[in-house]
């Protein structure tokens, strides 16, 4: 079998890379290894993607934001950063720019299916769910991979979109740089006796990191960072225990909890791939670049990078030029590279100074956080970035 492109990994980049090439008169094949109800409608997996006024308007285009219901955005009106027992915050807002929030946080689950619907009745895409990849190939000439059924299927370009420990990328020969950090992730939707006032807190406490994040309602996305042993206690304890327990070791701000929903845990590894494409091929989203969730840039980021990739591959089809060629793919990896490394770097070494527990290192993250609120060009720095369309 034969198309244009063939994208392994039906996650949310593969999805917006195959929905991103509709009208470029390109076929595209995309492998998935999940059964078709999984990415059709994704089970819940607990995460709170805060979206940037980019990507919103980059899932607009690609029709999918008005597929996600209202009542299914929240406003992100804005944020502040809490350091230990201090009650000094850096606060981030709209500052007058007229814009009503920072951005929007939309469940994970809700953007896949988005993506999905409007992937699934796009002419010339075939999806296949299931999918088993034994073996890929990529040459001068081609790409070629062959699934555990023995199926064959040929194309210009592979698109590696398969998550953060990629097993194209590992195909393709690409080196990674994989920092695994011992600690573990936990989300849970809380109901609070409180109002957030739509403002998301992320608190880098002695020992933890708590970060609420605002939903419809009283309601908040509680994501708590700790060492995985500790995580896995936390997972494991009565509902009632652990709403208990959230409540105390987020000192009561938002009065009495009560868990809403699962646990979800995710232990926590950067990976940032030594090049993002090869021959005929490139790596999109998590399997170019793997982000610690704490800065809320991995999607984000994955987003406006297939975008990339895609401008470049739709330029080169317009013009018949080969869409797999070096140049093309060059294009985007210098490009994403470029936007990528600095959020990349910075949010690493955010994660390093506040999991430093030593006292230079808890006086070190109260200067910067001072310092943060005294340059305006830190503040209007991340604002801009946030609200950029
Ligand atoms: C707790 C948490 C909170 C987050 N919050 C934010 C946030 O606020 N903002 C933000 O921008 N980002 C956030 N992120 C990051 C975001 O979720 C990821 O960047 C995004 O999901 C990556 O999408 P992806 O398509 O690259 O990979 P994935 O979502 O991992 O999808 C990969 C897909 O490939 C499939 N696959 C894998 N291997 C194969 C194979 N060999 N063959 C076929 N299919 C395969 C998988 O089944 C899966 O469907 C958060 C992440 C976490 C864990």
């Amino acid at each position: 079998m034969q198309s244009d492109v063939l994208i392994i990994g039906g996650g949310p980049a593969g999805l917006a890379f195959a929905r991103a090439l509709n009208g470029s008169g390109l076929s595209v094949t995309l492998l998935e290894r999940q059964p078709l109800a999984a990415i059709a409608e994704p089970a819940d997996d607990g995460r709170e993607i805060a979206l940037t006024h980019r990507s919103m308007a980059i899932l607009s285009e690609l029709g999918a934001w008005e597929r996600i219901a209202e009542e299914d955005k929240a406003p992100l009106r804005a944020a502040r950063v809490l350091n230990g027992q201090s009650p000094f915050a850096l606060s981030f807002d709209t500052g007058g720019t007229g814009a009503d929030a920072l951005g929007r946080l939309v469940s994970n689950h809700r953007i896949r299916a988005a993506l999905y619907a409007c992937v699934a009745q796009q002419p010339g895409v075939e999806i296949r769910s299931d999918a088993e990849v034994a073996s890929v190939r990529t040459g001068r000439e081609g790409v070629e991979a062959v699934l555990a059924d023995g199926t064959r299927l040929r194309a210009k370009l592979l698109v590696g979109a398969d998550s953060r420990f990629s097993w194209v990328r590992d195909k393709l020969g690409i080196a990674a740089e994989i920092q695994r950090i011992g600690r573990s992730m936990l989300v849970a939707r809380v109901e609070h006796a409180r109002p957030h006032d739509s403002v998301a807190t992320e608190w880098f406490d002695h020992h933890q990191t708590i970060a609420m994040l605002p939903l419809n309602g009283d309601r908040s996305s509680a994501v708590v960072t700790l060492p995985s042993a500790q995580i896995e206690r936390l997972a494991a304890i009565e509902e009632g225990a652990f709403a208990a327990e959230l409540e105390r070791r987020y000192r009561g701000r938002l009065g009495a909890m009560r868990l809403e929903g699962g646990r979800h845990v995710y232990p926590l590894a950067m990976t940032w791939s030594r090049h993002f494409a090869a021959t005929r091929a490139a790596l999109i989203g998590d399997a170019a670049v793997g982000m610690h969730p704490v800065t809320a840039h991995g999607f984000n980021l994955g987003l406006s990078g297939q975008q990339l990739l895609a401008d470049a591959v739709r330029a080169a089809a317009r013009s018949r030029r080969d869409i797999g060629s070096d140049t093309v793919l060059r294009r985007y990896e210098r490009a994403h590279r470029r936007a990528a490394w600095p959020l990349y770097a910075g949010t690493n070494a955010l994660v390093r100074l506040y999991t430093d527990e030593t006292l230079p290192g808890r006086a070190a993250r109260h200067m910067v956080l001072r310092l943060g609120q005294r340059l305006p060009m830190v503040r209007s720095g991340v604002r801009e970035m946030l609200m950029a369309r």
